[in-house]
């Protein structure tokens, strides 16, 4: 699933390939649901809208739209497992799993395929008007989010500091490749409870987690177009993956067995050396 990295990756992937009016002349929605319905209602609305601007919150795409009449609306898009956006080359028939087109005045298309369906484009007048929006907590790439801001989010929390990094009420973005990879680097024990973590702590898992999201991006940086015209699989930062999926391979640091258990239901793999229990 593509986390803060890989969407921002995709998200600064889209704004490169834009006309540059930015106008749409329609939208076609080629069915009537993805995981939520989809908002089909307001096909006429972005008839001939301008795009005001596309940014990246947590792991949603916003789109940003004023019509003719001078109205603003929001297209939310939740990438789900498999969602992915490109641009149809000139002759290209839309695909079985291109369930979203959007034609722009310069005839270009931009589709929006999802062969599992498990991503969401959501209508909302405002930029947070969707719950999972309204209830979402800092950016960790922004100023506002400090050691001292994770510090506060994780004391009163007791589950796993693991569990605690995936809800996006705590900081926004991360999911459970970020989180793994952070954890082994900030040498955290995933099983750790949040609220045991000390200012110390925090403040290298802190410096961690931007340092991990920024060098993705930057990885992910280098293969936009891929990740933009063919989706889904390019753009990780996978090649530099020190514990997510690699059981029982050796650790990078310590040569120790990389293990992996089972927290609030998801893969967690880690080095019991490197991240001792505190
Ligand atoms: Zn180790």
């Amino acid at each position: 699933m593509p986390e803060l990295p890989e969407v921002e990756t995709i998200c600064n992937g889209l704004n490169a390939m834009l006309p540059a009016s930015r106008v749409l002349n329609h939208i076609v929605f080629h069915r009537k649901d993805l995981r939520f319905p989809l908002p089909v209602e307001h096909a006429d609305w972005l008839h001939d809208a301008h795009l005001h601007s596309l940014t990246r919150r947590g792991k949603y795409l916003l789109f940003e739209w004023n019509n003719k009449t001078g109205e603003c609306g929001f297209l939310i898009n939740h990438l789900g497992m498999t969602g992915s956006w490109r641009r149809l080359a000139e002759t290209e028939p839309v695909g079985k799993h291109d369930h979203v087109c959007l034609h722009w005045t310069t005839g270009e298309v931009f589709a929006y395929r999802d062969p599992r369906r498990f991503g969401s484009l959501q209508w909302s007048t405002t930029a947070d008007g969707i719950s999972a929006l309204a209830e979402m907590g800092p950016e960790p790439l922004e100023k506002s989010w400090t050691s001292t801001v994770l510090h506060r989010s994780l004391e009163k929390r007791s589950g796993a500091i693991k569990q605690v990094l995936l809800d996006q009420k705590c900081v926004a973005g991360l999911g459970n490749i970020y989180v793994c990879e952070a954890l082994f680097r900030a040498g955290i024990a995933p099983d750790q409870p949040a609220s045991s973590l000390t200012p110390a702590d925090c403040t290298v898992l802190y410096r961690t987690i931007r340092a991990v999201l920024r060098k993705a991006i930057k990885a992910g940086g280098s293969t936009i177009s891929d990740f933009v015209q063919t989706g889904g699989g390019t753009g990780y930062f996978q090649h530099d993956f020190r514990v997510y999926g690699r059981e029982g391979e050796p650790c990078s640091t310590c040569g120790t067995a990389i293990q992996k258990m089972t927290i609030a239901g998801r893969g967690t793999w880690w080095c019991p050396v490197c991240q001792p229990a505190s």
